[in-house]
């Protein structure tokens, strides 16, 4: 069964995932996958769970199918990228390892791009030599004058 907190990573991830700018990571949507397909992808993958080794079901409550490389990672859906995990600790195993591969990949997207300008104005400081008198004439200080 898919625990709250493998929801919850699920959620952080696409949060993630949708503020990097769209140009830099082309993102495809998920595709479901037939029974057919998980089977033989689960013969391929020697019947275990990829993250443990352990036997593991090629679908039911207790298996999760996880891209090998995330989408988010510029991974596809092709069948060769797909493999079969436990769900509970196995699958959020996965998922802590994904979302620090993709926080780590959005930095240094942000990185590459250009510096964008200040978000906020800053006002430019008056001159320490110079000296605005109450009638708006600027004079020098006379502590400054050499
Ligand atoms: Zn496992």
């Amino acid at each position: 069964m898919v625990s709250p907190m493998r929801q919850e990573d699920a959620g952080l991830v696409m949060s993630r995932v949708a503020s990097v700018p769209h140009e830099a990571v082309q993102i495809q949507p998920r595709r479901h996958m037939t029974y057919g397909e998980k089977h033989r992808r689960w013969e391929e993958c020697g019947r275990v769970c990829t993250i443990c080794g352990e036997p593991c079901a090629p679908a039911g409550p207790f298996t999760i199918w996880d891209h090998r490389v995330p989408l988010a990672l510029g991974g596809t859906n092709d069948l060769s990228n797909m493999e079969p995990n436990h769900t509970g600790e196995c699958s959020a195993l996965k998922t802590r390892r994904d979302v620090r591969a993709i926080a780590k990949a959005k930095r240094l997207i942000k990185k590459s791009l250009p510096d964008k300008p200040p978000s906020r104005l800053r006002s430019k400081p008056f001159s320490r030599v110079l000296r605005k008198k109450m009638d708006g004439t600027v004079v020098v200080r006379r502590d400054r004058e050499v």
